[in-house]
């Protein structure tokens, strides 16, 4: 980790942490995928929530860690995920034609991964070009605002005042 002035650098290593989830009508596509790619994403650690983690493990044989599912909180555990550093990557295939009971949960891990500097996949071109990408054999410094800093600005502010 390397503390530079605006942001703080973290490495996505060569094992990538792949968090993997998909809202119910794309869970059939997230598999087929999921099994064309099998050889590569079995380098890799896998997790998702936990419909689609049960999903991909029986059919792919390959071991999946499974978060709860999805409306019951699995979409925020991964961002918690996300922000503690356990999860650098993300497959998401939502469904952009079907609201979702927890439609705050999932804006809530697509603004995070934002904020994290990850890369994350919402359908499966963007899924192809990431799992293709010359970064998916080596290393990758992403870019996090330095919070610290921010922190320490606004308090000196807050102080001022
Ligand atoms: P699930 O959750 O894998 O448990 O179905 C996914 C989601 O709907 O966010």
């Amino acid at each position: 980790m390397i503390i530079q002035d605006e942001y703080i650098t973290f490495t996505i290593g060569r094992q990538k942490k792949i968090a993997l989830i998909a809202h119910d009508s794309k869970k059939q596509d997230l598999v087929e995928w999921v099994l064309e790619n099998k050889d590569l994403l079995k380098s890799h650690f896998l997790c998702g929530t936990g419909t689609t983690a049960r999903l991909i493990a029986e059919h792919s044989t390959l071991p999946v860690k499974a978060y709860n599912s999805g409306p019951l909180g699995g979409d925020l555990q991964i961002g918690s995920r996300i922000v503690e550093g356990t999860v650098d990557f993300v497959i998401f295939f939502w469904d952009p034609l079907e609201a979702q009971p927890h439609d705050p949960d999932v804006k809530a891990l697509l603004r995070i991964a934002a904020v994290y500097d990850i890369p994350i996949a919402n359908n499966r071109a963007t899924a192809d070009f990431l799992l293709t990408s010359k970064y998916m054999s080596g290393e990758y410094e992403r870019k996090v605002i330095n919070y610290n800093r921010n922190i320490n600005s606004r308090l000196k502010k807050l102080m001022e005042e």
